[in-house]
C-alpha cells in the first residue's frame, strides 16, 4: 500500500534508535509558517539542531533529535501555542505521506472501499512502516468493529510522546479522515507523557459530509 521510503530497508535494532526524518523536517516548516525565521532558529539552537536549520536531513535520524526539538518547542511557547505547532507538524507530516508514499493507484482503491475495509488496509500497511515514525517505540493497530469501526493504534514507550501528543493525533486523523472516511474524532486516552505506558489512539468515524464530498485533503 505504501511505497517504501528511500533507504528501503528497515533498519537492525540500533542505539540509538533512527526514525524519519520528517518528524524534524514538517516541524521546522511549521514553525517557521506561524512564528517565521528567528524563532524557528532560536528553538532549533536550543534543541541542539541549529545545523539542520538550512540543510534540513533527508535521511533516517536520531530519534533523540526529533524529540529534542518538541521539547524545545514545549519550552519556548506557551502549551496551547506548542500544541498548535505540533498539529501543524503532524498534518504537514500526513500530507508528505500522502503525497509521496501512497501509490495514487492504493489511495483512490480505499477511497473507493466501505470505511471498515479502508481502516483495516490503511492499519496494516501503517504498521509495516511504523518504524519512519515510532522509533524504538513497539507500534500496534487493530480495528474492531465493522459497523461502527473503532481503529486503536498504539506506541509502546512512545520516544516522541509530549501531554496529549498533538503531532500523533493530527498525522493519524490526516490520514484516516483522507483515506478512510470524511471526518474522524481522535481520543487519546494513554499517554506516555502522562505517565502510562504506552500512548494510544482511538479513531472513529465522526458525523461529516457525504461519501461523494470525500476527497483528499
Ligand atoms: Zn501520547
Amino acid at each position: 500500500l505504501f511505497e517504501p521510503p528511500d533507504e528501503a530497508q528497515a533498519p537492525a535494532v540500533s542505539s540509538p534508535a533512527r526514525i524519519g526524518p520528517n518528524a524534524v523536517i514538517q516541524t521546522g516548516q511549521a514553525l517557521t509558517t506561524l512564528y517565521g525565521t528567528g524563532v524557528t532558529a532560536q528553538i532549533y539552537a536550543a534543541a541542539g539542531l541549529g545545523r539542520y536549520r538550512d540543510n534540513p536531513p533527508d535521511a533516517m535520524i536520531d530519534e533523540r533529535e526529533p524529540k529534542a526539538l518538541f521539547a524545545a518547542i514545549g519550552q519556548a511557547l506557551p502549551a496551547p501555542e506548542a500544541d498548535r505547532v505540533l498539529t501543524e507538524a503532524g498534518r504537514r507530516t500526513a500530507g508528505y505521506i500522502l503525497e509521496n508514499r501512497i501509490p495514487p493507484l492504493a489511495r483512490k482503491l480505499l477511497t473507493h472501499l466501505p470505511p471498515p475495509v479502508a481502516a483495516r488496509l490503511l492499519v496494516s500497511a501503517i504498521a509495516r512502516h511504523a518504524w519512519t515514525f515510532a522509533g524504538s517505540g513497539h507500534f500496534k493497530g487493530r480495528v474492531r468493529g465493522w459497523r461502527q469501526p473503532m481503529v486503536i493504534v498504539s506506541i509502546d514507550k512512545n520516544p516522541l510522546a509530549t501531554p496529549g501528543c498533538p503531532w500523533h493525533g493530527a498525522v493519524f486523523e490526516r490520514l484516516f479522515a483522507t483515506l478512510t472516511t470524511t471526518h474522524v474524532s481522535v481520543d487519546h486516552p494513554r499517554c506516555c507523557a502522562r505517565d502510562d505506558s504506552c500512548c494510544e489512539w482511538e479513531i472513529k468515524s465522526a458525523a461529516g459530509p457525504l461519501p461523494q464530498a470525500r476527497r483528499l485533503r
